[in-house]
């Protein structure tokens, strides 16, 4: 990493740091707003108003293995047909929302206008999903970004979006795994593509002991990126591997 980029990554990183202060400051002294319509909220929903969030784009049916919309909701412990022929590395995936207006904006003036309200809303609602989940998860992990995009970006939105998940389920929140080479952005590109830019795409240097991961990322698109960092994982001795996002493109 040249002198120039590690410089601009920790201001960047100071600038995330102090925001993340100013805003926990600003939350324990001033009342909480809907980050969609900015209605003064209070009680359980903190972030997002009980309005806005009956309007969100909620996945109706989901498979409960890749987390990919189906017509019918399927019984329990019964899988969709690509997952039954083909089983994933992952052994739950949970992505309560479809990436459709406003999660999609929301999630873009997080990531690319540096909105970072926005990851405590979303990951409120991450939060109450987690009974979803299988219990014996224990760490979560965020998708790591390519050391040149941090930098760029400054802040990593799925870690971001862990913060509340580690605060209130008591989760660390693993390290060790890094992104071995930049990824083009995916989108618009087909399946074939993507997996051929992702293939080892992710490093896992250690994995601390922990048994079962959560990988927690903010949009998932083919699922590719969650199956390679999940196989690095098990590769590299995690037993099992679940998945939460926040939407999915349908
Ligand atoms: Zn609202
Ligand atoms: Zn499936």
């Amino acid at each position: 990493m040249n002198t120039f980029m590690e410089w601009r990554a920790l201001l960047h990183a100071c600038r995330t740091r102090t925001a993340g202060l100013l805003r926990e400051l600003d939350d324990s002294i001033m009342p909480l707003r809907c980050v969609f319509c900015g209605t003064a909220t209070e009680g359980p929903e903190r972030r997002i108003c009980s309005g806005c969030r009956g309007d969100l784009p909620w996945m109706e049916n989901a498979c409960a293995r890749c987390g990919a919309a189906i017509a019918v909701d399927l019984p329990r412990g019964v899988h969709c047909a690509a997952c039954q022929a083909r089983p994933p590395p992952v052994l739950a995936m949970v992505v309560p929302l479809r990436y459709e207006f406003p999660v999609d904006a929301g999630l873009k003036a997080l990531k690319f206008g540096r909105r970072l309200q926005y990851a405590p809303a979303f990951g409120e609602l991450l939060l109450a999903e987690m009974a979803r989940l299988p219990a014996d998860i224990d760490a979560l992990l965020p998708v790591p970004l390519h050391w040149r995009r941090q930098a760029f970006r400054g802040f990593n939105q799925a870690r971001e979006l862990c913060r509340p998940l580690a605060r209130h389920c008591a989760l660390p929140i693993m390290t060790g795994v890094s992104r071995r080479r930049p990824t083009p952005f995916q989108s618009g590109l087909a399946a074939t593509q993507r997996r051929k830019n992702l293939r080892r795409a992710f490093l896992v240097r250690k994995t601390s002991g922990f048994q079962h991961v959560l990988i927690v990322d903010d949009v998932v698109t083919t699922g590719e990126t969650t199956r390679q960092l999940a196989t690095a994982l098990i590769r590299g001795g995690v037993k099992k591997v679940s998945v939460l996002a926040v939407a999915r493109a349908v």
